[in-house]
């Protein structure tokens, strides 16, 4: 495959589809707000008008947007990826970025297959700067001999790549990331006020307890962000709330206790209260700054 299409260039579509550009692969975008599709126009890109004039354009087409409705919007709304076909062409593979409802996949999955259209869900883990690297960590679900013939499109943002099951396990296995994601964010807020209320050298504590059992991903990169005051987006607290909600439908449908969930969901609430739901998820520091009234950063 060499034509691909990039739909949703936001903090986490742009950096890939400049990597699929820079990989040499012939990209056409489209973007709701146009202007964010400059860069890409810059970078050679051929931005269209639509997610139809997307789909008429290329062999696979990868979505990138925030919720299930919006996904739902660019393949089956107006001018969206299914106006563009037929029905008598089977070339046509739609790929998902986006982190979306499983069981909704899986109808989208089922509506596109009565047109002859393939879909795998691969949403990502890594963050803007797992984007920006090339190393996001992509779990995809679907067909397998359809996730070889897009492995090498897949490739070209990925650190770790793997099949997970059929179409809705790689929405599943995100929703067990979020898990992970968000209980750990009260985690580190919480070492992180232990050792500021005790004096202790921030960058140090984040330096020896990244090394050992107690590292992460977070702690690692967004660590150093809390010690320095800077929370910005990253991945917005808006979005972790949506993928909580996700979540807990999934855990509801199995009947499933998930106290540690709720709580972290309580926690994010409450920042987006404060007005942070467009700041970075490690914005949940400022809940801790109000409830212990410590500051982790000096003020400027
Ligand atoms: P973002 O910066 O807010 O970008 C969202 C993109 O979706 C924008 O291009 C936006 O268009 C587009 N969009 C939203 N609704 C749309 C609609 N109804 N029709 C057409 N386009 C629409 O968000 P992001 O951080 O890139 O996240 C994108 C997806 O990746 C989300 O599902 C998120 O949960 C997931 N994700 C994010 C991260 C992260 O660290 N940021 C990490 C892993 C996964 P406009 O430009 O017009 O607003």
């Amino acid at each position: 495959m060499q034509r691909i299409g990039y739909i949703g260039l936001g903090i986490m579509g742009r950096p890939m589809a400049r990597n699929l550009l820079k990989a040499g692969f012939q990209l056409t975008v489209w973007n709701r707000t146009a202007e964010k599709s400059a860069e890409l126009a810059e970078a050679g890109a051929t931005v269209v008008e639509s997610p139809a004039e997307v789909a008429r354009a290329v062999e696979a087409v990868c979505i990138n947007v925030t919720d299930t409705p919006d996904v739902e919007q660019v393949i089956f709304g107006r001018r969206g990826i299914l106006e563009s076909n037929s029905g008598e062409s089977a070339d046509l593979l739609v790929i998902d970025h986006s982190t979306i409802s499983p069981s909704a996949t899986r109808q989208f999955a089922e509506r596109l297959a009565e047109r002859r259209i393939a879909m795998l869900d691969a949403p990502v883990s890594g963050g803007d700067i797992g984007a920006q690297r090339g190393q996001l960590s992509i779990m995809v679900g679907g067909d397998e001999a359809v996730f070889e013939r897009c492995r090498p499109t897949l490739e070209v943002n990925a650190g770790q790549l793997t099949h997970v099951g059929p179409i809705g396990s790689g929405q599943l296995t995100k929703a067990a990331n979020q898990v992970l994601c968000a209980v750990h964010m009260m985690a580190l807020c919480e070492a992180m006020m232990l050792a500021r209320a005790q004096g202790l050298d921030l960058s140090a504590m984040l330096q020896v307890t990244g090394a050992g059992a107690g590292g992460s991903w977070a702690l690692s990169n967004l660590g150093p962000k809390i010690a320095a005051g800077d929370i910005e987006p990253g991945f917005m607290i808006d979005l972790i709330l949506k993928d909580l909600e996700i979540v807990r439908d999934e855990a509801r449908q199995c009947g499933l206790p998930m106290p540690g969930l709720d709580l972290a969901a309580a926690m994010f609430r409450a920042a987006a209260k404060q007005g942070l739901g467009r700041k970075g998820t490690h914005a949940l520091c400022r809940v801790y700054e109000e409830l212990a009234g410590i500051r982790f950063a000096p003020s400027p």
